[in-house]
């Protein structure tokens, strides 16, 4: 048997890996599971899985949930110590999928355990890149991606012929703006924005499917996960999300990885690793689709490309600057305090007046985080900030 935790329970790719552990019961014992503030998924969660552990971040809801376990078993505890703490418990598979900056010192704290690390949280990969990837150096751990792109960069990278390859190439659907005017997506709604087209996601990550900040990230994750410099990393526009990742060898080959729009596969494909287990996951029926499309990036209407991949070429603190800054941007669309396009002129002009400035250490990225997100409030509101 092995043990899990699952950072993030409660969301989007919590809730499938609870599921893909749900069908596989016999061979996993639940360490821990961790959420923010959902306590009513999480007492849910805990009981069906027999948690040793379940947390929350938010400390206020400690009696809620303590009265939701009450005679469980399971202990519980609330904070953002006592989440640090349970994903530093030993564990041999962590899924990390808390969202955004919120997941870094977790997944670090997992990391430093030496184990499986699945990796969903790609905004932690993307401010902490350095400091990250020497955790998991020094510790000795697996970086799984659970991204479906990276998931299938990695599976088509399988036969271990890394030094052979030329190029990845990671899809993206294009979101729901694919096709939209510039005034459209001027006057564009959280609700028009959060309908993605082809995936069900959380609010944050859909956000940055419509910007192609989403996009951006994944470039620079991918960047990170697969030691490969900007201009090896190819993005096409691919709006039935069929094939998710591609490789290109020295030799022209191309290998793809294909797959429904389901993270329950590329989830399962990270817990089975370096098996594979059953799911009941749909079947991607090709001829129902008959034609597939690959488009190239229109970086005009969706410049959250282009200032990812000149984050991720300067390096230092600027891919955290341009992280901390969305995350920022995204809330106040959210709230409806700006405008959709404002998010990408919010983040250009946080990056504009940050500069590049080094971040080699945890306390330097957390400090440019901080930075960024102070910049970003106050291009938002500036009466406030
Ligand atoms: P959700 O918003 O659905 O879920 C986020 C999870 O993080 C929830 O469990 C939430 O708890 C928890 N959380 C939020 N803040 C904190 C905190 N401070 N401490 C502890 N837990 C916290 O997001 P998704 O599941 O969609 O995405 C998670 C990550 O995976 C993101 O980084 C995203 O980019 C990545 N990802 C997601 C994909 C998807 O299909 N959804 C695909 C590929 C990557 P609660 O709800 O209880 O407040």
């Amino acid at each position: 048997m092995r043990t899990v935790t699952v950072l993030g329970t409660t969301g989007s790719i919590g809730c499938s890996t609870v599921d893909l552990l749900e069908q596989a019961r016999e061979q996993f014992r639940v360490r821990a599971l961790v959420g923010g503030k959902n306590a009513a998924k999480l007492a849910e969660q805990a009981r069906s899985l027999k948690a040793e552990l379940a947390v929350l971040a938010d400390e206020s809801a400690y009696p809620e949930l303590k009265a939701l376990l009450a005679g469980s078993g399971v202990e519980i505890a609330c904070g953002r110590k006592a989440v640090i703490e349970a994903a530093a418990l030993p564990a041999d598979w962590t899924m990390a999928a808390i969202t955004g900056a919120a997941g870094l010192e977790p997944t670090l704290a997992a990391v430093k355990n030496g184990n499986s690390i699945a990796l969903a949280n790609k905004e932690a990969l993307v401010c902490a890149g350095d400091v990250m990837l020497r955790a998991v150096r020094d510790a000795g751990a697996t970086l799984l991606p659970v991204d479906s792109e990276h998931n299938a960069v990695y599976q088509s990278m399988a036969d271990r012929q890394a030094d052979q390859v030329e190029k990845i190439i990671l899809t993206a659907s294009g979101g729901p703006f694919r096709n939209a005017s510039l005034d459209v997506m001027r006057a564009a709604t959280p609700a028009q924005a959060l309908k993605h087209p082809t995936w069900s996601m959380g609010a944050k990550i859909s956000i940055d499917s419509a910007t192609m900040f989403n996009k951006g990230l994944e470039v620079i994750e991918a960047a990170r996960i697969f030691d490969l410099t900007e201009d090896r990393i190819d993005v096409l526009v691919h709006p039935q999300s069929v094939v998710h990742g591609m490789v290109q060898y020295t030799d022209g080959s191309l290998i793809a990885q294909m797959g429904s729009a389901d993270m329950r596969i590329p989830i399962a494909h990270a817990l089975a690793w370096p098996q594979r287990m059953p799911t009941t996951s749909s079947r991607l029926d090709l001829a129902a689709f008959g034609t597939l499309e690959f488009i190239a990036p229109d970086e005009v209407r969706f410049p959250a490309l282009r200032l990812a991949r000149q984050a991720l070429r300067a390096g230092k603190a600027v891919p955290a600057i341009l992280s901390a800054a969305n995350e920022i941007a995204v809330e106040a669309f959210l709230a409806e305090r700006i405008g959709f396009l404002d998010i990408a002129r919010v983040v250009e002009e946080t990056m504009d007046t940050l500069g590049a400035p080094p971040a080699d250490t945890l306390d330097a990225v957390l400090h440019w985080d901080a930075e960024a997100r102070r910049v970003a409030l106050h291009l938002i509101s500036p009466a406030v900030a």
